[in-house]
């Protein structure tokens, strides 16, 4: 066949342990053979970042900026463990984190479904995505203990010297006490970003806080929802057929176990980071979700939602034989092709990225799959396949479509 052509480069993050074998595999096995593939290549494996006093992960997101798509593979977040191990000369900051404060931005994380393999919450038919805030509130937040009777308080000086203060506790006894923030221009670009996500997936949008209990802080979210709905997105929502919906989050956890799933669901940062477990979990499999971090400006960084598999790794680097699920790192490659296909109006590369994740599918629903899916599947009949091994079955199944 004739390889599909590539206009403009994606900008290619590469990682850590396993996901970096896995990285190399796909590109080996599924991508070189069918496309031209053309990337700006970043390496932000630990060694290099750390060789380059972490600039290779500011120059990456960078790059994204420029050319507005990017795939990262799994990375390291340095510890004391990994201090050791990599002879680090500092305990660097998570690279998500480093990417996601040049970006800005919302995360959208939406689980992989497959025949076979059923959500523990069975009503759950359709993906649920949680679209989670990437900034501010616990993440960026200040919190001293008090060791004895004191007076917390909460303090605003502006620049012409006003002055706003409220008592947080008057302590009797020793104690805890944070605060926190978040920004207006966040929060917007946060609304704008679920709008328009819900809009292109025609997907309902549900958003939920506590502003009950958070009369400012929490309400804060919900007027400057309320406020960008009203102004650019109710027609355009009316139009696609699909709702917004404002709740409690109490009343959200509760809507979203009695539906048949197919929303997504706009969380502050903490709700996000604990209900994006929670959701893939119940769906299956964190070695099935994606995630797709989208910039306020429209860039987009494509990532599996798992870590670097450590454990397999140390397995693999022993000889012995691993099992590793590949499939979110799959569908990083495929979102982030299909993107590129979009915005260069490629439409064979849009087909590619159909059609690998289509021959990923069809691959575990026809009874070939890595160990983790083994033991939820009910396919049958069903084996397993090694790391490489899986990868060669989806080959083998795209191969076919392009014969
Ligand atoms: P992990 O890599 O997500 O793996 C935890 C366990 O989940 C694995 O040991 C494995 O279970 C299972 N698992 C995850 N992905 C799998 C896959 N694709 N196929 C099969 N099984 C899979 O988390 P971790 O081991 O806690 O973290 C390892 C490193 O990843 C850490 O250094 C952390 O900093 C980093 N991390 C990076 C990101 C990111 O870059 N986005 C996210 C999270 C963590 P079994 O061992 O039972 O088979
Ligand atoms: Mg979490």
């Amino acid at each position: 066949m004739k390889k599909i052509g590539m206009t403009t480069p994606l900008v290619e993050l590469d990682g850590d342990e396993m996901t970096r074998i896995i990285w190399q595999q796909i590109k080996d096995h599924l991508l070189a053979p069918f496309l031209e593939l053309k990337t700006e290549y970043y390496d932000l494996g630990l060694q290099h970042r750390d060789e380059t006093n972490d600039q290779v992960t500011v120059d990456a997101a960078e790059a994204i900026k420029k050319y507005g798509v990017g795939v990262k593979c799994a990375t390291i977040t340095a510890n004391a463990d990994r201090m050791v191990e990599y002879k680090l000369k500092e305990l660097w900051k998570s690279p998500n984190a480093t990417i996601r404060a040049i970006l800005d931005g919302t995360v959208f994380r939406a689980p992989i479904i497959v025949k076979g393999i059923e959500p523990y919450v069975p009503r759950w038919r359709k993906p649920i995505t949680v679209a989670r805030h990437a900034y501010g509130d616990i993440y960026k937040s200040a919190e001293l203990r008090v060791d004895g009777p004191a007076k917390a308080e909460l303090v605003v000086t502006y620049k012409d010297g006003k002055v706003d203060k409220k008592t947080v506790y008057d302590f009797e006894c020793p104690g805890i006490v944070m605060g926190m923030h978040n920004k207006d221009n966040s929060i917007t670009s946060f609304a704008h970003a679920c709008f328009q996500y819900a809009l292109s997936v025609k997907q309902d949008l549900w958003f939920a806080t506590k502003d009950t209990i958070s009369k400012t802080y929490d309400q804060r979210f919900k007027e400057i929802f309320e406020e960008i709905f009203a102004q650019e997105y109710a027609a355009k929502f009316q139009e696609a057929g699909i709702e917004y919906m404002y709740t409690l989050i109490d009343d959200a956890v509760a809507r979203v176990i009695r539906s048949d799933g197919g929303m997504v669901w706009a969380c502050k940062n903490y709700d996000g980071d604990v209900m994006s477990d929670l959701v893939s979990t119940a769906f299956g499999s964190l070695a099935m979700m994606t995630s797709v971090l989208v910039s306020p400006d429209g860039h987009y960084e494509y990532e599996a939602a798992h870590g670097t598999v450590q454990r397999h790794y140390y397995q693999h680097l022993k000889g012995q034989e691993t099992s590793t699920n590949s499939v979110a790192t799959i569908f990083a490659w495929s979102g982030a092709l299909r993107k590129r296909g979009e915005l260069d109006g490629n439409q064979d590369l849009i087909a590619f990225a159909d059609n690998l994740e289509k021959a990923s599918l069809a691959t575990i629903e026809e009874g070939e799959m890595t160990k983790d899916l083994y033991a939820l599947s009910t396919v049958s009949p069903k084996k397993t396949l090694n790391t490489l091994d899986f990868i060669l079955a989806i080959k083998t199944r795209l191969e076919k479509m392009y014969q």
